[in-house]
């Protein structure tokens, strides 16, 4: 799907690098759909982003990373590839280590459709209340089922529940692996939300953070059913997405 894509760019003829091919996307689906309009290439290092706990990624006002965490999860993670591919849009998947191992056709399926896929731990633990042995003993596992599935060590990681401990952030450091927290949310782990709700309070948090990194679950129900909205919403109201991607190890 991707090399197919990236053939049948209008700059066809070009070795196109990730990053272009991105960019080509939009143009093969036609002006009415979101689209990307770049991708952003992140080197291997020990930063940290997100405006939630650390800098702000270098994106211009109105520029939206899209992000998932949680999946993969086979009642909902193939709904919300359908739903970025009709609109060309890349993401980024923060899947945990168990649903990956389980499901490693759909996790592998995730990235084969040209999405960046990061670490989001083995098991979504809270990592304050653990022993450093287990913390470690996670982020191990993680790294390992990330390797196995893709062929190469993960680039970056989102803390479960944003909960950052000293002991993993050193670890992550030490490996050159990058931090990524949000800008913004719409609170899709809250029971029984519609479309319509969800899509209301991402124009409110978006106005405020004014675009940025997006927080979205693949493994609800409830996301996988409005990212359709959500995602004609950001058409509507203007808004480009960024695909982050990084550097080949
Ligand atoms: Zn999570």
């Amino acid at each position: 799907m991707v090399s197919h894509r990236m053939h049948r760019s209008a700059l066809g003829g070009l070795l196109l690098g990730a990053s272009l091919a991105a960019g080509s996307a939009g143009a093969d689906c036609g002006p009415e759909v979101l689209g990307t309009s770049r991708s952003l290439m992140l080197p291997r290092e020990a930063a940290a982003y997100g405006t939630a706990q650390h800098q702000a990624l270098p994106l211009q006002p109105g520029e939206v990373v899209i992000t998932f965490d949680d999946g993969p999860r086979p009642e909902s993670t193939p709904q919300v590839l359908q739903a970025l591919k009709a609109q060309c849009v890349r993401a980024t998947f923060f899947m945990n280590g168990a649903p990956l191992v389980r499901h490693l056709d759909l996790a592998q399926r995730v990235s084969a459709e040209g999405h960046s896929v990061g670490m989001h731990g083995f098991h979504h633990s809270h990592f304050a209340t653990l022993p450093e042995a287990e913390q470690l003993a996670d982020l191990k596992a993680m790294q390992r089922a990330h390797q196995q599935a893709f062929g190469v060590p993960a680039a970056a990681y989102r803390f479960p529940f944003l909960e950052e401990t000293a002991t993993l952030r050193t670890a992550l450091k030490a490996q050159g692996i990058t931090v990524l927290s949000v800008d913004a949310g719409v609170d899709d782990w809250l029971p029984a939300q519609t479309p319509q709700m969800l899509a209301d309070r991402l124009v409110a948090r978006l106005a405020e953070s004014r675009g940025g990194i997006l927080l979205l679950h693949d493994a609800q129900d409830q996301t996988a059913a409005a990212l359709p909205l959500l995602l004609k919403t950001l058409k509507h109201r203007g808004y480009r997405i960024v695909h982050l991607a990084w550097e080949a190890p």
